[in-house]
């Protein structure tokens, strides 16, 4: 059990004025694993004007020390990096392996490259006669999902604070316990009072009122789209400056001259990523027409190689979801894509065998879906992957952008010219070219529905910094 009674607030450890708490579910057994205060509209009182306080000292801090600070943050995440991966494999369900990587390993690097951004970033140019000066925004309120919960949190308060911005951080109630360890950490690096501070609670209650807050300058956000537009127009009466990280149903185009097993295998990987609870996951996989019966094998073959376990063996390559919710609207999801006439590859609605205890669901398939079945629209947060066909790259193209949503993609092709030129054409923030690795100094962000704003390196931190002009006369 990890239990967390204090909020953190200005410097110092306060139990939460609602004196309740709120239960984490452990994903693979069920059963209350720890819990976190439920902060209330006073907490979010207080967190805020101590990082208003803070931000007249905390602005005018060096930006070579507000690095230093970051380098002991990366430290501290080094050191208890093992407690973290456990911990989020517990509350989202991630297998181990993964999460020493992704969950612990890529927030730690993530906080090291900001470190860095300390020494090399240009926050002040000549352009003719003015002096173009880059500013904290002001006070930046952080709130964030669950899926990957300390990496999101981290690609926010990381830039956030390197900018010269306090932060109120509110993570999401289903994992909130690495954003506790993050704070144990800014404690203990002695960051001044007020720099950071967390406040845990409903997201209606609490994250709402620091959207609608007037001393919050900025909302950061990561989560699903109807929310991001909530909050986005919360945030409007006081014209706050809003970057949004919402949902995805990206695209995999497959090219009729890709290596089609390493294709399919890439696209099952990067769609069944931490159950599918991704929201660049490439949940769509774009095949010619005459390559559909040879991808359809392949699928069987590769598929077979998911089978769902307890993320805490070795073996497992994918855990369960991170709640019954979540299992049961994916289950859901599962069933109108048999009842609106998808052809079923591969698993199905019901629970896998030997698995009843646990928020699983079976890696399904679904071949032959058009692109106006609600498998090939909504994004559904599961390991879900529904094939479509095209006639011809055009036709490709068109239907990898027929999406309300443009977060991600992929291109597989044997000719990179040809790929690059697929990818030109996609109206999505990123595309990996056969199933190039992650980039976290490479921009992240969605277009259309999938956001404002971006994230990682340099454009995650030009996103905390307004721009100053200053003209002299010769
Ligand atoms: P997810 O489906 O990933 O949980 P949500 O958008 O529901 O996505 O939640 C993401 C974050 O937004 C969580 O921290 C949640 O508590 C918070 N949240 C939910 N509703 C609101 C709201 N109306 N205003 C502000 N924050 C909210």
């Amino acid at each position: 059990m990890k239990n967390y009674d204090k909020l953190f607030i200005d410097g110092q450890w306060l139990p939460s004025c609602s004196g309740k708490s709120i239960h984490i579910i452990h994903a693979t057994t069920e059963q209350v694993m720890g819990q976190v205060p439920e902060g209330t509209l006073r907490d979010v009182e207080l967190a805020v004007a101590a990082a208003r306080t803070a931000f007249t000292s905390w602005a005018a801090t060096p930006v070579t020390t507000r690095g230093g600070f970051l380098d002991k943050l990366h430290q501290g995440l080094v050191a208890r990096a093992e407690e973290i991966a456990q911990t989020i494999s517990a509350e989202v369900g991630m297998p181990l392996k993964l999460s020493r990587r992704i969950q612990a390993g890529l927030p730690a690097a993530v906080m090291s490259s900001y470190a860095r951004l300390a020494e090399d970033y240009a926050f002040e140019e000549r352009l003719g006669n003015s002096l173009i000066l880059r500013e904290p925004v002001g006070v930046a309120a952080c709130i964030t999902p669950w899926n990957y919960p300390l990496h999101q949190v981290v690609a926010k308060v990381a830039p956030a604070l390197l900018a010269g911005c306090p932060v109120v951080l509110k993570p999401a109630s289903e994992a909130p316990l690495s954003a506790f360890i993050l704070a144990e950490i800014a404690h203990e690096a002695g960051l001044p009072p007020g720099v950071f501070n967390l406040v845990s609670g409903p997201g209606r209650e609490v994250g709402d009122a620091l959207a609608r807050h007037p001393l919050v300058d900025m909302i950061s956000f990561t989560g699903s789209t109807s929310t991001g537009k909530n909050l986005a127009a919360a945030a409007a009466a006081t014209v706050k400056r809003v970057s949004l990280e919402l949902g995805g149903k990206s695209a995999a185009i497959i090219l009729d001259d890709a290596d089609l097993p390493a294709a399919v295998k890439g696209v099952l990987a990067a769609c069944f990523l931490n159950s599918g609870q991704t929201c660049s996951a490439h949940t769509r996989m774009l095949v010619p027409e005459t390559c559909y019966e040879e991808v359809k094998a392949l699928i069987a073959e590769a598929a077979a190689t998911y089978l769902p376990g307890d993320p805490f063996d070795d073996k497992t390559r994918i855990g369960p979801l991170v709640s019954a919710a979540q299992r049961e609207m994916v289950r859901e999801y599962i069933r109108k894509g048999i009842a609106e006439g998808a052809e079923l590859l591969v698993g199905g609605p019901e629970p896998p065998e030997g698995l009843e205890t646990g928020f699983f669901v079976k890696p399904t398939v679904f071949g032959r879906v058009t692109p106006d079945m609600t498998i090939a629209r909504d994004e559904i947060f599961g390991p879900v992957l529904a094939v479509l066909t095209y006639t011809d790259e055009d036709d490709a193209v068109r239907i990898a952008n027929d999406s309300i949503y443009g977060l991600s993609g992929g291109v597989w092709s044997a000719d990179k010219i040809r790929a690059e030129r697929v990818a030109r054409r996609m109206r999505t923030g990123q595309v990996d070219i056969n199933g190039a690795p992650f980039n976290l100094m490479a921009p992240f962000g969605g277009y259309k529905q999938s956001g404002l704003g971006r994230e990682l390196g340099v454009f995650g931190l030009e996103e905390f910094l307004e721009i100053k002009a200053v003209q002299f006369k010769d």
